[in-house]
């Protein structure tokens, strides 16, 4: 359909991982971007569709909430949930106007796995992290249960970046995505 420089390739990225300055207060790994994911993108000359953080907008940027409330069980009221559905709508919109334009959408990177909003239990090969139990986060496990429902089957990966070494798996994920293309 366009006829440029473009890749025609695209890869939805968690808001925070190009904006760390996003995150909720000990949780950044690095001043702004993560340069490591920038260069596996740019190498393989995707796009990204940035989503939305959910903690920031449905809660706010200092995760204000009552002492004692955990940030996952302060997103989990039904006006908050609503409005995750209606980011989790507005990211599926976007992912299927590309597929729709022909362009191929590899990968969705979601976050690490604590993260309340946007964890994703990962690597199922890796036998300690099933072993932890971890769970998806609230908006993460929406956007599964969303695309599921309108069939479209990306791939989701968490970013891992609290450690050097689930973090260079993710991203040997990416680039293998990256290069089927
Ligand atoms: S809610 Fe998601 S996008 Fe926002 S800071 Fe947490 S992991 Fe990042």
């Amino acid at each position: 359909m366009f006829k440029d420089n473009r890749s025609g390739t695209v890869v939805v990225v968690l808001n925070c991982v190009i904006n760390h300055n996003a995150r909720a207060m000990g949780a950044a790994r690095c001043p702004g971007i993560n340069t490591d994911l920038l260069k596996v993108l740019t190498d393989h000359g995707a796009g990204i569709i940035q989503m939305p953080c959910p903690e920031r907008i449905v809660i706010d940027l200092p995760r204000t909430r009552s002492e004692g409330t955990d940030i996952r069980t302060a997103m989990d009221t039904p006006e908050r949930l609503a409005h995750c559905q209606q980011l989790v709508m507005g990211v599926v919109a976007e992912i299927k106007e590309f597929l729709a334009c022909g362009y191929k959408v590899p990968a969705i990177l979601g976050g690490d796995v604590k993260s309340p909003g946007c964890a994703v239990p990962a690597d199922t090969t890796d036998q300690a992290t099933r072993d932890a139990g971890h769970q998806w986060g609230i908006f993460t496990g929406m956007l599964k249960t969303e695309l599921e429902k309108q069939g479209l089957e990306i791939p989701i990966r968490g970013i891992r970046d609290s450690a050097e070494k689930t973090l260079r798996a993710d991203l040997a994920w990416l680039e293998e995505r990256l290069s089927a293309c």
